[in-house]
């Protein structure tokens, strides 16, 4: 899967996208992630990529003309590959693991990351698929809510995780949060591992597991559990919670 990302600022990316499980699913050629400086697609002497608003007020908008050449020129370098052109900004569709599937069954995304006030209204309406924004906060620039998006959808990707069970139970792939977590010592602190845990029967870990998903996502997030697909099991265990 490919990923490429326009940016005034590539260096943002060094650390999140070149470390870790990342880096090593780059390495191996499960994805492909490559990041365009938006500033080489201009033409004029300063390769300046903004302009002030019309209609006045404060701050830059990056304007169409190099933009789009910078869209079309990443979109046309694979011949007739479909893309979609995912504009990162606060007023779009709000990131979760859904459209992270989603993204992750694609073959190719470009990101674009807008900075300053954003970027032209045209090429929005002209030239991109969706509008992404990772939570309703405004940051400085795109470059940081890309890196995130790209991180969800490229663990998705089947190889880039070593065990696919461990994305099947996950936090929000069902609409439940998942179960805690323990690993050795078995007591610290004072503070034990629940026996079951520790007994290596795996009907009675795989209940307690699923119970406690439950009770987790009753205590934090209620809404999450009208979304989610129960077992008659999960439901009268909910009851007696
Ligand atoms: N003037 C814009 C508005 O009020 O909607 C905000 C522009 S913001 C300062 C600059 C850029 O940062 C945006 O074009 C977008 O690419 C990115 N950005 C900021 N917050 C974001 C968020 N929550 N999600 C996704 N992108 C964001």
């Amino acid at each position: 899967m490919r990923f490429d990302i326009l940016t005034l600022f590539p260096e943002m990316f060094t650390g999140p996208l070149t470390s870790s499980i990342i880096k090593r699913a780059r390495d191996r050629g499960i994805i492909e992630i490559n990041l365009f400086n938006i500033r080489d697609y201009s033409t004029n002497k300063h390769r300046t990529v903004d302009d002030t608003p019309y209609g006045g007020g404060a701050g830059m908008v990056m304007g169409p003309e190099v933009l789009t050449r910078a869209i079309e020129s990443v979109t046309s370098r694979y011949g007739s590959s479909p893309y979609r052109v995912i504009l990162m900004c606060p007023q779009g569709r709000v990131f979760n693991q859904a459209l992270a599937s989603e993204l992750a069954g694609e073959q190719n995304l470009l990101f674009v990351c807008g900075h300053y006030e954003g970027i032209d209204e045209r090429v929005r309406e002209s030239l991109v698929t969706d509008e992404i924004s990772i939570g309703d906060y405004v940051l400085t620039g795109g470059e940081l809510p890309a890196a995130v998006v790209v991180d969800a959808v490229a663990r998705l990707v089947p190889g880039v995780l070593g065990e696919t069970a461990s994305i099947v139970e996950e936090s929000f792939q069902n609409n439940l949060l998942e179960y805690p977590h323990y690993t050795k010592p078995r007591s610290f602190r004072g503070q034990t591992v629940p026996e079951v845990l520790l007994s290596g029967h795996h009907e009675e870990i795989r209940k307690w597991r699923r119970r406690n998903s439950l009770v987790r996502t009753l205590a934090r997030r209620p809404e999450l559990l009208l979304r989610a697909e129960l077992t008659k099991e999960d439901k009268e265990i909910l009851k007696e919670i």
